[in-house]
C-alpha cells in the first residue's frame, strides 16, 4: 500500500522525461496499478507545460512553443507500457524534455539579462564615484588653508576688499569667496546675508579672514528657493546674530 511513495521523487523526473533504465521501467508498471501515482503524474505535467508557456519575461521564440504544443496533444491519453517500453521514448517524454530544455533556455537569457543589467548599475556606479570625487577636489580646492588666492586688477589700484557670492537659489547652494578682508577683532566676525528680493536679510555664514585676508563660505545653511536680492556683509560678535546689528560694509552690486 505505501509502495507508491518511494516513487515520489522519481515521478517529477519521470514527468520530464528524464528518467531513463531500470528505474523508468520500475515506475511504469507501478503507474500501471497506482491511479494516485497517475493523478500525480498528471499533476505535475500540467505544472511544467504551465511554466513553459506562461513564464514570464523573454517569450520563447513562437515556433517552439507550437512545437511544444504539438507534441503535447498528439500524446496519446494512455500508452501501453508494454509499447512505450519497446519503443524506448515516447511523445510525451519528448514534448517533457523540449519543455525543460525551454525553461532552461529562459533562465538561461533571463540570467543574461541580469548581467546586463548589473554591468550597467556598475559603470553608473563608476561615473558616480568619478563625479563624487571631482566634487571633493574642487571643494578641498576651494577651502584648502594652502590655497593661494591671487586677486589681479586693472592699472595700479591698491587691492580693495572684495567678496563674491555664486548662489543658486533652486538648491539653496552659495559658495562665497572674499579677498583683501581687513583683518577683524578676536570678538568679532563678519557675518554674510542674504538680502531676498522680500522680506528680512537671512544670514548667510560667519568668517574670519586668514593673514592674507582671504576667507571661504561653502553651502552655509540656507532655505531654498529664495531669490536674492543681492549680498551683504556686517561685523557682527564672534557667534554671529540672527539679523544685521551694524550697517553693511560690503554690499552685492550686480547680480
Ligand atoms: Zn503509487
Amino acid at each position: 500500500m505505501n509502495a507508491h511513495e518511494q516513487f515520489t521523487d522519481d515521478l517529477s523526473l519521470y514527468a520530464l522525461g528524464a528518467l531513463e533504465g531500470e528505474e523508468r521501467l520500475l515506475i511504469e508498471r507501478h503507474l500501471e496499478d497506482c491511479s494516485a501515482c497517475r493523478r500525480e503524474l498528471e499533476r505535475l505535467r500540467g505544472d511544467a507545460a504551465l511554466l513553459a508557456v506562461s513564464a514570464t519575461g523573454p517569450k520563447p521564440p513562437a515556433r517552439s512553443r507550437q512545437r511544444l504544443m504539438a507534441a503535447i496533444a498528439k500524446e496519446p491519453r494512455y500508452v501501453p507500457p508494454a509499447r512505450a517500453r519497446k519503443r524506448g521514448f515516447s511523445w510525451g517524454a519528448l514534448a517533457w524534455m523540449a519543455a525543460a530544455v525551454i525553461i532552461v533556455g529562459l533562465l538561461v537569457q533571463q540570467n543574461a539579462n541580469l548581467r546586463r543589467r548589473l554591468a550597467e548599475v556598475e559603470s553608473n556606479s563608476q561615473k558616480q564615484d568619478q563625479q563624487l570625487l571631482e566634487a571633493k577636489q574642487i571643494l578641498a580646492t576651494l577651502t584648502s588653508p594652502e590655497a593661494e588666492h591671487f586677486t589681479l586688477v586693472a592699472g595700479k589700484v591698491p587691492p580693495q576688499p572684495q567678496g563674491k557670492a555664486i548662489y543658486v537659489p533652486s538648491s539653496g547652494m552659495l559658495i562665497f569667496l572674499a579677498s583683501n578682508m581687513p583683518a577683524i577683532s578676536p570678538q568679532k566676525a563678519y557675518e554674510l546675508w542674504l538680502i531676498p528680493t522680500s522680506g528680512v536679510p537671512i544670514p548667510a555664514g560667519l568668517f574670519k579672514p586668514d593673514a592674507r585676508g582671504t576667507a571661504v563660505v561653502v553651502k552655509p545653511p540656507l532655505p531654498t528657493g529664495v531669490e536674492a536680492k543681492t549680498f551683504a556683509i556686517t561685523v557682527e560678535p564672534e557667534t554671529g546674530s540672527s539679523a544685521p546689528t551694524s550697517q553693511p560694509i560690503m554690499v552685492g552690486i550686480g547680480g
